[in-house]
């Protein structure tokens, strides 16, 4: 059986059906996080009606609609319980009864970075590892970790999805979630205007004359030797790899993967990482693999199908 996976991510809304981890569409809509879902929605439903006639599929040959969101997430109850300022009704909306209203379909929700772990994880670079932390370094810095083949999730559903709210400088900015010097506050593409703004030489290159600044700018000009661009690039791999290694101190996985738009510059990244990681961590049995995603930006849809079995299992326990 298919499932209809979603992912809402800070920028763009990925929308997919998926088989087994297969994608078998997919297509993407504007994000505009600052309207209020219930404006979002009808063009999200419109999408995928479109993308279930080009599979050939109706909705009710699917197990379920799988939703990635940028939040904390009470995935038994599928409420969102803290937005962090994106889609103002987002804590007050029913998506629930909106799944089962527009399609029939029983919903699963689930925070978008720990979706995507999953999705890594049965379908991706992580089979066959029981221990996973991934990081994707996007919009924000967003986590999810696998302890003993299990998701961790916790009380309140934040267990290891806020490690990019985990301080690096405690006498840092503060940060969209309330804390001080938060790794996204400091490296991520929310922050990146203002890290380059606080930047030696900022004024005077050609990074201030960019609009809507963004890291593949940075890295491309770090190519070729811009200085100033240079300077952030060294800055927000030092924040990442500082992240990487209290990732891997709180959960101790045998892999960390490392996913989100920003990776498409990993070969600028990805060795000044391992290096920092090898020379800083613990790691009382071997390095541990680090690792670039092998999905791509399609982890959190493809992990849409492990949650609809996930949720429709607990379900089906519950009622026997
Ligand atoms: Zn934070």
């Amino acid at each position: 059986m298919a499932a209809i996976s979603i992912d809402f991510g800070g920028t763009i809304i990925k929308l997919g059906i998926v088989e087994s981890g297969q994608i078998l569409a997919s297509t993407t809509i504007p994000a505009i996080s600052t309207d209020a879902l219930r404006k979002r929605l009808p063009q999200v439903e419109e999408a995928l009606q479109k993308l279930c006639l080009e599979c050939d599929i109706h909705p009710s040959q699917c197990d379920g609609i799988a939703i990635g969101f940028p939040a904390i997430v009470d995935n038994k109850k599928n409420r969102i319980l803290n937005d962090f300022n994106k889609y103002p009704d987002a804590a007050e909306f029913d998506l629930e009864k909106w799944s089962m209203e527009t399609f029939g379909l029983p919903l699963a929700l689930e925070n978008d970075a720990r979706l995507a772990t999953i999705g890594e994880w049965q379908y991706g670079v992580g089979q066959g590892h029981s221990n996973v932390v991934m990081m994707t370094i996007g919009t924000g810095l967003g986590t999810g970790v696998i302890i003993e083949n299990r998701v961790l999730r916790g009380k309140n559903g934040q267990a290891g999805c806020l490690g990019g709210h985990i301080s690096i400088d405690y006498k840092g900015p503060k940060c969209v979630c309330g804390n001080i010097g938060c790794a996204e506050a400091l490296a991520s593409s929310v922050s990146l205007q203002k890290q380059a703004e606080n930047t030696a030489g900022f004024q005077t290159s050609k990074i201030s004359k960019a609009h809507n600044l963004d890291y593949k700018t940075i890295f491309d000009l770090a190519k070729n030797n811009d200085t100033v661009a240079s300077e952030i690039v060294k800055y927000s791999i030092q924040i990442w790899s500082a992240m990487a290694t209290n990732l891997i101190h709180a959960y101790d996985p045998e892999i960390l993967i490392l996913g989100g738009g920003v990776m498409k510059a990993a070969d600028q990244i990805l060795p000044h990482i391992q290096q920092h990681i090898l020379k800083h961590t613990v790691q009382s049995k071997g390095p541990v693999e680090i690792t670039i995603a092998s999905l791509g930006n399609t982890a959190a849809l493809a992990g849409g199908q492990w949650l609809i079995n996930e949720a429709n299992t607990r379900t089906l326990t519950n009622t026997l």
